[in-house]
């Protein structure tokens, strides 16, 4: 088990108080993380002491900037047992790394009538990029529904997933309920029609171990910013067969091999995707990250959650009229997303902050997913390795103050 006093220290933000006598209670990680000292001080280093632009200098700094930079890459390779660092494009985001499928394997491999399997539980970033594909080709997006329990229904789906099916794109982990969908089993059932898998791991890579190679996922993505890393960084893993057939996303600098009046011939994976000067001190900092989260070890960091995820479900179920939708704590992840009798989720939320408890309330873009139960907003808490019992604790006791506040 994580010792979480120890995880606190490493978070400066955690001391602070926000008003005064009122100690900062963080439980909105699953929209962005907080960072350690460790990463703070990675991106501080580069800064101060290899500040040069990678892939091109030949002086010292930029060598070693570049070396600090494909160091990182290695290391993400590494955290989700990719075999080969090419296969780890840096982005921005999640966002970006389905953009960048969508445009440059979605252009040359989708047509008319072909299929897109997504869900109903899906985050924006893995829908829009694929409705906007299938608007562009004629192709049609088919959607897995999910049950009311918030667990993918999966009795349908070898009528949804048929040799039409040419991508199923779906989230290891939701961002609303925290289920954590059978990937593997999803995966293999797409391999048996031959149609290509992407997986969102923007949920799963910052709290379980990833293992690109056991889920023989196509495509994989994530964000830094998640999970303890900067932002503006993000992950695409792929294939090594599909990155080097795919075209480039964007043109520029670094992403080419020679360039004449004429044309342009393109470098290898990973550069042919980073096209222009790539974020380096975010790379550099997620390198950062990616070691702070295998020093804490991915199933200590999951078994804890785990604890956690169990602990706040009962505690959340002695408050009346609060429902938690979703799976039970067996199928979930660090997330609890609540409605409380008929209350506005940003009046909640507001009164939370008074006692300086920090959720999310609103529709965690996944209109969808809400609009299917009836909803336009739930608040959200999540957890991570630094949150502990008594802040959950804290927002039982706060949420029992709205309730008195609104007379319930
Ligand atoms: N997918 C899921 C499941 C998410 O929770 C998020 C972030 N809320 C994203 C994708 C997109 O991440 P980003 O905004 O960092 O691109």
């Amino acid at each position: 088990m994580l010792d979480v006093n120890q995880v606190r220290a490493d978070f400066p933000i955690l001391q602070q108080e926000m008003y005064p006598g009122v100690p900062l209670v963080f439980l909105d990680s699953a929209a962005s993380s907080q960072k350690p000292t460790a990463v703070l001080q990675a991106m501080e280093h580069y800064y101060r002491a290899l500040n040069a632009n990678v892939h091109r200098g030949v002086y010292r700094i930029s060598e070693e900037a570049t070396h600090a930079f494909e160091l990182a890459r290695q290391k993400v390779a590494n955290f989700i047992n990719a075999p080969d660092a090419a296969q780890i494009i840096f982005v921005r985001n999640a966002t970006e790394g389905f953009n960048l499928v969508a445009y440059s394997w979605g252009e040359a491999n989708i047509q008319a009538g072909d299929e897109i399997l997504l869900t109903e539980m899906e985050h924006h970033a893995n829908l829009v990029p694929w409705q906007m594909l299938a608007q562009r080709k004629g192709a049609v997006v088919r959607y897995l529904p999910f049950t009311p329990d918030g667990l993918l229904d999966l009795s349908n789906l070898d009528e949804l997933l048929t040799e039409r099916t040419k991508l199923f794109s779906f989230t290891a982990v939701s961002n609303v309920f925290g289920t954590i969908n059978p990937a593997r089993r999803l995966i293999a059932a797409a391999k048996a029609v031959g149609a290509v898998t992407m997986v969102d791991a923007a949920q799963s890579a910052p709290h379980m171990v990833v293992n690109v190679q056991e889920l023989d996922c196509d495509f994989l993505a994530f964000s830094g910013h998640k999970m303890c890393g900067p932002t503006g960084i993000g992950i695409l893993y792929g294939k090594r067969h599909l990155l080097e057939a795919m075209p480039p996303f964007m043109g520029g600098g670094d992403m080419i091999r020679r360039v004449t009046l004429e044309g342009a011939t393109w470098n290898d994976i990973p550069w042919k995707f980073e096209a222009g000067t790539p974020a380096i001190a975010e790379g550099i900092g997620l390198g950062a990250a990616v070691d702070y989260l295998t020093n804490l070890g991915m199933d200590n960091v999951h078994a804890y959650e785990q604890f956690l995820t169990s602990y706040a479900l009962e505690a959340l179920s002695e408050v009346p009229g609060l429902k938690v939708w979703g799976p039970p704590a067996a199928q979930k992840g660090g997330v609890a997303a609540f409605t409380l009798d008929n209350l506005h989720p940003h009046d909640i939320a507001e009164l939370l902050d008074k006692d300086g408890i920090a959720v999310r309330a609103g529709h965690h873009c996944a209109m969808p997913l809400h609009k299917k139960l009836g909803l336009s907003a739930t608040t959200r808490a999540s957890f991570y390795v630094h949150t502990t019992t008594a802040e959950i604790d804290a927002l039982v006791a706060s949420l029992q103050r709205v309730r008195a506040v609104f007379r319930l």
